[in-house]
């Protein structure tokens, strides 16, 4: 069931793909994900001012629809339609004092980021698990686990935050996911490139973890070996997409996600000019991640913040 339902977890690769009512309206007013642990809800820009916002909530490990509102749903009503697993997390939701502002626009609930990381990196584990991936736990409450004792796995954890801003679509046509900051660095970045005559293209951003375990699982279902499989992919819980500041790019022709990206016009641009906005290429060549080297996968991490 893990793998199955794992398939079409939110991510980039979400069920919340084109066609939905955040895609109709995306460039009007920005769509935003609300992060849990077992539920996701969708607030999307809806049919006019009688109706400004159009709200789903997701069952976020197989992207299911489990309601949709015209108005922000209380919490009642969220309650009478969640599974009963996901009540505590409609409690916690409950209990955070300020933040229940149903009918002010589509910002009324976010869990702390703590509880989100906690809860995440134990369905990651559990996933992990489910998945065989015969490889040691190395998340303690630290933040890096680079120089884990065993040193078999390299990338550190990353977590998933508690809200998503949609920028716009990816190549494909789905919603593409960053938190805040990373979309609007990003928005400039590629309004920046495109001044001097430059396309940027977005192939994916954020991925949930669960996404990430479905990517895997196809893999293992296509006979790769575990070593073969995590040279390209992340671990769920690893991959830098689940941060939401990650995007990886394309230029327009070519194969997407290919080292031939360096030849693009596009990646001398972005070497001489992405650390203006805040991006960094996270996995050059020989890097100590062991990650092969990835020219298209950009991060947004400005100068200072934390790794
Ligand atoms: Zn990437």
């Amino acid at each position: 069931m893990s793998r199955r339902s794992a398939r079409n977890g939110t991510g980039s690769g979400s069920s919340a793909g084109a066609g939905n009512p955040a895609s109709a309206l995306a460039g009007q007013r920005p769509a935003w994900l609300i992060n849990g642990t077992m539920l996701q809800l969708l607030a999307s820009a809806g049919a006019g001012r009688a109706q400004p916002w159009h709200w789903r909530l997701l069952d976020r490990r197989d992207g299911r629809e489990l309601a949709s509102w015209q108005r922000a749903p209380s919490l009642l009503a969220l309650g009478q339609c969640v599974p009963r697993a996901a009540w505590p997390e409609l409690s916690r939701w409950l209990h955070m004092p300020g933040t229940v502002r149903p009918d002010q626009g589509p910002l009324p609930w976010t869990l702390p980021a703590a509880t989100l990381r906690a809860a995440l990196r134990e369905r990651a584990r559990w996933l992990r698990q489910s998945l065989a991936l015969p490889l040691p736990e190395s998340e303690s409450e630290s933040e890096s686990e680079s120089d884990s004792e065993s040193g078999a796995y390299r990338l550190p954890l990353c977590d998933e935050p508690p809200m998503l801003r949609q920028c716009g679509h990816d190549l494909a046509g789905r919603p593409l996911w960053l938190t805040a900051a990373a979309g609007r660095a990003w928005q400039a970045m590629r309004a920046a490139a495109a001044a001097d005559g430059l396309a940027l293209l977005p192939v994916s951003a954020y991925r949930s973890i669960d996404y990430q375990a479905g990517l895997v699982a196809r893999k293992q279902a296509r006979g790769l070996s575990t070593e073969t499989i995590l040279r390209y992919s992340a671990l769920p819980g690893h991959s830098e997409h689940h941060l939401g500041t990650v995007i990886d790019l394309h230029a327009g022709n070519g194969p997407a996600l290919e080292e031939s990206f360096q030849k693009s016009d596009a990646f001398p641009w972005l070497q001489q000019h992405a650390g203006r906005f805040g991006f960094v290429l996270s996995y050059g060549r020989d890097n100590p991640w062991g990650i092969g080297y990835e020219p298209w996968h950009w991060r947004f991490l400005p100068a200072g913040a934390q790794l």
